[in-house]
Order: structure tokens, then C-alpha cells, then sequence
């Protein structure tokens, strides 16, 4: 059994920042690029209109020309339609928003500015068009005014937000190389679990952990991986354990503590996986195991044993995994653990005072914080969990605490707002 700081200490130092990873470019919205992206088009990729009407020849507009300009009509051009008909002079194209410019086209007048009722004219027929501030090249996007082939549209270090996924879509972008994600293998053990849309039996337990641990993850910003439940048989657990060495993170509820089938330590040791603690002063969380797979290509998978009772399972959850996840995301230190803040208990506590104790608690923030303990019953409760902002975390070596006593609280980032 070891002190909780170092346990912490330990998990932190065996975890590393993962290398960026090659991955679909919408799993990698939010993260920060590790290459530039080069866009294989430019952008527009042809002169393209940008209003519906007729695409006409600048030097049918010429200044010093009639007020209204007759001319007639080649070929109807929608979005997607392309031609090989030119725009002679005297002629012009109807075209709408998004087609491309015909040859010999180089501006488009807006529908707005026909006169004489010929604002429908097509293909065939003639329009008449007013346009007094005429400009050489209006209403076009040039091929390649906004970025040319070949050139970087993205950088390295730049984060994908909603503009930059769309920017990379339009460059070509299928696959990006960004911050990986950690993916976090999840297993929960015990013969007596049943998956929650059963209604349990006299001995059945609904499987809780499985989801509150995916949960914890994906708020984590990882990729939960929900190997499902397997029950207390070693080739089951074995198998199941083969799978979630693949991940990054292979997470374990159930089968850590000193019952007969608490056989998870022992499979995992068969499966290669290093031990460096089990077992910390801790309260709830004792039986809490931590391992190592290294494979020879240096890269590693951390594996957690948490306990099985729920509320354990959550505390050693924060406590241990989330750093894990921190640093592996390649998040600063800063934002490894839970913030921890000072307030002063609104009720007198009486923990176990041999090991640290983190109990359930509402936190008033205020200009004096203020813990208020939240009723538990234990280890398996979750609900004084769901409904806490605070974790207050009591030293070891002392059987009561006071009300008005200063103690540590660690804030619970996805509980309900005070
Ligand atoms: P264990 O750590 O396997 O000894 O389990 C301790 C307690 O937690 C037992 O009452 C289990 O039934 C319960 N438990 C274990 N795994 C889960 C789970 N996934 N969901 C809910 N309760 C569980
Ligand atoms: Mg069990």
C-alpha cells in the first residue's frame, strides 16, 4: 500500500504526450494540427459567378457606350452545368449563382438590372440590360483569388474549429495529422453485472461503471472504446484484456480488491502488463491497481484497475486516470488534475482516519467557500456523487473535523452548476 501522493506522482510520470496521429479530418475537429494542410485545387477553382443574371464581355460595357445594352442570349448556365459555348461579342450567357464563366465572359450583370420585362430571357432570346456603374470583372470570383493549388491553407499548430474543417474540406483534406485523441479502452468485470436495459435479479448488479467511465472519458475530450462487461472467468477477462491492450488507456472496473475472484491483478500480470502500485491510502479507492504494457516499438498502454463500487470507481477516476488522459492530450500541468480550492465545512466530519478521505460536498463559492457535506452511504452510492460540485478531500490523522474547519476541495468540472 502506498501514500496517495506518490501514487499520483507515479501515474504522472509514466505518462507521456502521445505522438500526433493520422486521422479522418472530422475526428480531428478541435484539435491542433501537427502538418500544414496543401490544398490539390485552387480556390475558386474556375471564375465563378456570384449573382444570379447574364455573363456578358467587359468590352460590350465599355464607358462612353449606350445606356442600355441589347444583347443575345448564347446558352443558360446553372450551378454544376458547364458548356464549350463562347460569349461572342453582342452576346451573353444567363447563368446563376456558382456556375462558371463561358469563354469570353469576363463579368456578370445582375438580373435586377434588365429592363423591358426580358429578365426571363434564355437561350435564343435577347435582354436588355442597364447597368450604369458598370465594373470590368463585377460579380466574379477569380480562379485562385482566395488560395491557389499547392499552397498551405493551414499550418502546423493551427486548431480546427468549424472554419478551418470547412477551409481543409474545400483543400482536399481527407485525412489530417493532428494531437491524437487518447482512446481509452473500457472493461468492467463481475459475474453479477447485467447491462442496464435489464431489470436485475435477486444477485444481479446493473453495470454502472461501464457508462460512467465512458462518460468520464468523452468529457475528458478522449475516445471511450466500451468493451462491455465480462464476468469473473479468467479466459473471459484474458480475452477481453488482449483487445484493450490496443488502446492508449485500458481502464478496468471490478476485481482488483482480496475476494477469491478479484483475479484482474493476476491476468494482467499474465498478459505482460508491469505492476507499479496497488493499493493506496485512500478512502474510497483502496484496492485501486496501476500497470504498464511496453511494447518494443517503446510506445506503452497504461492500465487502471479501479475498484468496483461505483462512487470508488469515479474518485480514483479523478484522482488517477484523469492526469493520465491530461498528459497523454499533451495538456499543461496546470490542467493534469481537478482544481483543488480552500473552503470551510457548514458541518462538523468524522472520517477514517487512517488514510485520506474524499467525501461528496456541495461548494458555495463565495468570498469564503463553503463545503457542505452531502449525505452518503458509502463506496456503491451515487448519488451523493451526481449531485456534488466538490470533492472535499480530509487529511489523514484526524477523527473529526469541525464545522468552520478550512479544507481542500477538489471541484467537480461535469457535476451540477452550485
Ligand atoms: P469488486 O471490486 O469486483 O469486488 O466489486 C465491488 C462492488 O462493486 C460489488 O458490489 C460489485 O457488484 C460492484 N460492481 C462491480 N462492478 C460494477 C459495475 N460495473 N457497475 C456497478 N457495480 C459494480
Ligand atoms: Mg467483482
Amino acid at each position: 500500500m502506498i501514500d496517495l501522493a506518490d501514487a499520483i506522482a507515479l501515474v504522472e510520470r509514466a505518462a507521456a504526450p502521445l505522438p500526433p496521429r493520422r486521422q479522418r479530418l472530422l475526428e480531428a475537429c478541435g484539435r491542433r494540427l501537427a502538418a500544414g494542410i496543401v490544398s490539390d485545387v485552387d480556390s475558386p477553382p474556375w471564375d465563378r459567378a456570384m449573382m444570379d443574371g447574364f455573363a456578358v464581355r467587359d468590352d460590350d460595357f465599355a464607358p462612353g457606350g449606350p445606356d442600355v445594352v441589347e444583347l443575345d442570349v448564347v446558352v443558360d448556365l446553372a450551378a454544376g452545368d458547364v458548356t464549350t459555348i463562347g460569349v461572342p461579342p453582342g452576346g451573353c450567357a444567363r447563368i446563376m449563382t456558382g456556375a462558371p464563366l463561358p469563354r469570353g465572359a469576363q463579368a456578370v450583370v445582375p438580373v435586377e438590372s434588365t429592363v423591358d420585362g426580358t429578365a426571363a430571357a434564355r437561350a435564343g432570346g435577347r435582354v436588355r440590360l442597364r447597368e450604369p456603374r458598370f465594373r470590368a470583372g463585377q460579380h466574379v470570383a477569380r480562379q485562385g483569388a482566395a488560395f491557389r493549388r499547392g499552397q498551405e491553407v493551414l499550418a502546423a499548430g493551427a486548431t480546427l474549429g468549424a472554419a478551418e474543417i470547412g477551409l481543409a474540406a474545400e483543400a482536399g483534406a481527407v485525412h489530417v495529422l493532428a494531437a491524437a485523441r487518447p482512446r481509452v479502452a473500457i472493461i468492467s468485470t463481475g459475474s453479477e453485472l447485467v447491462p442496464p436495459e435489464t431489470v436485475p435479479v435477486f444477485g444481479q448488479t446493473r453495470n454502472s461503471n461501464g457508462p460512467m467511465l465512458a462518460a468520464a472519458v468523452t468529457l475528458l475530450d478522449a475516445e471511450p472504446i466500451v468493451l462491455g462487461g465480462v464476468g469473473d472467468r479468467p479466459e473471459a477477462i484474458r480475452a477481453a484484456v488482449a483487445q484493450g491492450l490496443a488502446a492508449d488507456v485500458l481502464v478496468l472496473s471490478g476485481g482488483v480488491s482480496a475476494g477469491d475472484l478479484d483475479l484482474v491483478p493476476a491476468i494482467l500480470g499474465r498478459c505482460g502488463v508491469e505492476t507499479v502500485f496497488h493499493k493506496v491510502r485512500l478512502k474510497p479507492g483502496k484496492p485501486v491497481w496501476f500497470g504498464i504494457f511496453r511494447r518494443a516499438d517503446a510506445s506503452s498502454t497504461l492500465v487502471f484497475g479501479l475498484p468496483g463500487n461505483p462512487a470508488s470507481s469515479l474518485v480514483c477516476f479523478e484522482l488517477f486516470v484523469r492526469p493520465a488522459l491530461a498528459i497523454l492530450a499533451g495538456r499543461s500541468r496546470e490542467a493534469w488534475h481537478l482544481p483543488s480550492v480552500r473552503a470551510v465545512l457548514s458541518a462538523p466530519l468524522q472520517p477514517a482516519a487512517d488514510r485520506p478521505v474524499y467525501l461528496p460536498c456541495r461548494l458555495i463559492v463565495g468570498t469564503r467557500n463553503e463545503a457542505v457535506p452531502l449525505p452518503w452511504t458509502g463506496s456503491s452510492d451515487l448519488v451523493g456523487l451526481a449531485t456534488a460540485t466538490g470533492l472535499i478531500a480530509l487529511p489523514a490523522g484526524r477523527d473529526r473535523h469541525e464545522a468552520g474547519t478550512e479544507v481542500d476541495v477538489l471541484r467537480l468540472l461535469s457535476g451540477a452548476e452550485p
